[in-house]
Formats: C-alpha cells, sequence, structure tokens
C-alpha cells in the first residue's frame, strides 16, 4: 500500500473526507480556500529562490481581496531573499521521495512478516533539503497568521508526521552523514503598516531537532492507520461529526452538504481533481 501523509491527516480529521478526497477524487469546484492558496504561493516563490530561480511575486495571481496581503508578504519574502541563509549548500528542492515503514498482515493486522503482509511506502517531497555543520536539514517553509506563536507551532512540527517521515526518507538517502531535523522557516502574515515598519519582523527561522524514537514511533502509527485505510474498503467509512464545522467552529467543511444528503459527489458541486495533482498540500 502506497500513500502519503496528506492522506494520512486526511483520514485522521475524517475518514469520510479522505474517501472523497483520495478515492473518489472529487473536490468543490472553485479549489482551495483563500488562506490556503497564499500559503501555497509562498511556498511556490522560496522554492524557486532556493533553487536559484525567479519563482515571481506572491501578489501574482491572486484574489482581489487578498491582494494587501499578498503585497505585503511579497516584502517579507524579498527580505528574506536578502538574507544570508544558515545553510552551506542545497541537495534538493522538492524532490519526490519515498520510504518503507514495514506492513501489516492483511488478515490479523499484526505487524508481523506472513506471506499475507502488506508492505506500507510513504511517498512524499520535502521542500528542500540543505546541508549545515556537516547534518543533513529539511527546511520547510510555512506561511502563518500573525498572532501564532512560533515557539508554540515549532513544537507541533517537531511532531509533525511529515516532518518525521521526511527524516526516516532523508536518512535513508544519505545514510553517511548526520541528519539534523527541520530548520522551520516562518513567514508571518503581518498587516501593511507593521511590515512598513519593520519588514523582518515576518521571517523566523526555527531549528528543530527530529529523534531516531520519534521516527520510530511515528512509523507504528502511520502502519496502524494504513491498515484501518485498506479496510475502510469494506467495512465503510466513519464519518467524523466533530470535523464538519472545523476546528474552531467557523468552517464548513466542502463535503456537507453530501453529508447532509443535500447533493450528490458527482453533481455539479464538486470536480475530478487528484489529490497528488497540488489541491491543497497534496506533498
Ligand atoms: S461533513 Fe463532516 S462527516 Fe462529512 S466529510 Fe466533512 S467532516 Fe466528514
Amino acid at each position: 500500500m502506497r500513500l502519503n501523509v496528506s492522506r494520512i491527516k486526511d483520514w485522521d480529521w475524517c475518514p469520510q473526507y479522505q474517501g472523497y478526497r483520495w478515492e473518489e477524487k472529487r473536490v468543490r469546484v472553485g479549489g482551495p480556500g483563500r488562506a490556503l492558496w497564499l500559503g501555497s504561493r509562498v511556498h511556490e516563490v522560496l522554492a524557486a529562490a532556493m533553487e536559484g530561480k525567479d519563482g515571481g511575486k506572491v501578489v501574482e495571481g491572486c484574489k482581489e481581496e487578498d491582494e494587501a496581503q499578498a503585497k505585503a508578504l511579497d516584502v517579507a519574502v524579498e527580505v528574506w531573499k536578502g538574507k544570508i541563509k544558515p545553510w552551506e549548500r542545497v541537495l534538493m528542492v522538492e524532490e519526490a521521495l519515498e520510504t518503507r515503514v514495514g506492513g501489516f498482515d492483511v488478515e490479523t493486522g499484526m505487524n508481523w512478516t506472513t506471506k499475507r503482509t502488506e508492505p506500507v511506502v510513504v511517498f512524499g517531497r520535502p521542500d528542500a533539503v540543505v546541508v549545515w555543520r556537516d547534518k543533513v536539514w529539511h527546511v520547510q517553509h510555512k506561511t502563518v497568521g500573525a498572532g501564532v506563536p512560533v515557539a508554540v507551532f515549532s513544537k507541533g512540527v517537531k511532531r509533525s508526521l511529515h516532518e518525521l517521515m521526511y527524516a526516516k526518507m532523508l536518512k535513508e538517502k544519505w545514510p553517511k552523514m548526520a541528519y539534523g531535523g527541520t530548520m522551520l522557516n516562518v513567514v508571518r502574515k503581518l498587516g501593511a503598516k507593521a511590515m512598513e515598519r519593520d519588514p523582518g519582523a515576518a521571517l523566523h527561522m526555527e531549528f528543530v531537532p527530529v529523534g531516531e524514537a520519534a521516527i520510530k514511533r511515528a512509523c507504528g502509527d502511520v502502519r496502524l492507520v494504513a491498515r484501518e485505510i485498506w479496510e475502510g474498503d469494506e467495512r465503510g467509512l466513519y464519518q467524523n461529526r466533530a470535523s464538519c464545522v472545523g476546528r474552531f467552529g467557523n468552517s464548513l467543511c466542502p463535503y456537507y452538504g453530501v453529508c447532509e444528503g443535500d447533493e450528490a459527489i458527482e453533481g455539479p458541486g464538486f470536480e475530478d481533481k487528484d489529490p497528488l495533482e497540488g489541491y491543497g498540500d497534496g506533498s
């Protein structure tokens, strides 16, 4: 079974949501929300810069109502480009990798290796990989709201399944080098006035070490979820109603109408889209 971390996270959010997105491959017409679009655009521009290319401006292609925020982000990105980065060299930018995290017995679900074992392979695309002080590091670009406390945010990154799986992939790709962890490159969405006062205030780099024990535990968790997804085909998908209006009760799930029986997933409100082709974080 091959899967990526975004699919696992979608399953955790709501198995039914995961089914519509990854199995039926249907998304709401109109694409990702505004906040997601801006974050993805910043990501594109920074990734291009790390390859020595010109990725254009964040503001290019944005909606009119996002223009002020996008321009403020462009100021921050320009400051970032002019800063001296800590790393000595860039090894790769957004290249696909994969790693085997073991398997499970298709009948018992246990982590034993038998003839009926289903291997579990996780694939992904780390933002950028660099060398700093003889260690390999994953550079992760993140755009966050102005009020997000970076110290707490980075603790979440340390526990992130994405980071732990990338760590495993990168350790396997460069086995002779020590692995450092994640260099978290944060761009905060400050308002225009705050940017005028100090554009550098939007930028923050945090070093988040990743250890072997955490990677091992994450592999076990991935195997457990992979088995649940595998079984979901036969057992049916659970609708996690706690997620229908978002974590803070202010954001409606795109599939709400379908789960309520008011519209069909095959209907005109949705279109075909493979999540691996970049709807949201299809990494
Ligand atoms: S509306 Fe609720 S139950 Fe339905 S897919 Fe969305 S989160 Fe899951």
